[in-house]
């Protein structure tokens, strides 16, 4: 049963970060890690910062349906 704990302490980390996030963690996207994941509200396409490799803020607009960053919403 080492899956579980191990599972606990993945959601242990996690929440722990979520709560950085929420007390207003570091927003400086320059020197922000690259752990976003962003979602476009529009179409649902997926930008993901770490598989992409550059911040989101690089983004000019959803390749799929052309709408800019503001139409994205930041789902991790
Ligand atoms: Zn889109």
């Amino acid at each position: 049963m080492a899956s579980i704990l191990e599972q606990l302490h993945s959601f242990h980390i996690q929440s722990a970060v979520d709560e950085l996030v929420e007390q207003g963690g570091n927003k400086n996207v320059e020197d922000h890690p690259l752990d976003g994941i962003y979602r476009c509200k529009i179409c649902g396409w997926i930008f993901n910062e770490k598989e992409q490799g550059k911040p989101f803020t690089t983004l000019s607009h959803c390749p799929i349906c052309n709408v800019g960053q503001q139409g994205f919403d930041r789902i991790n």
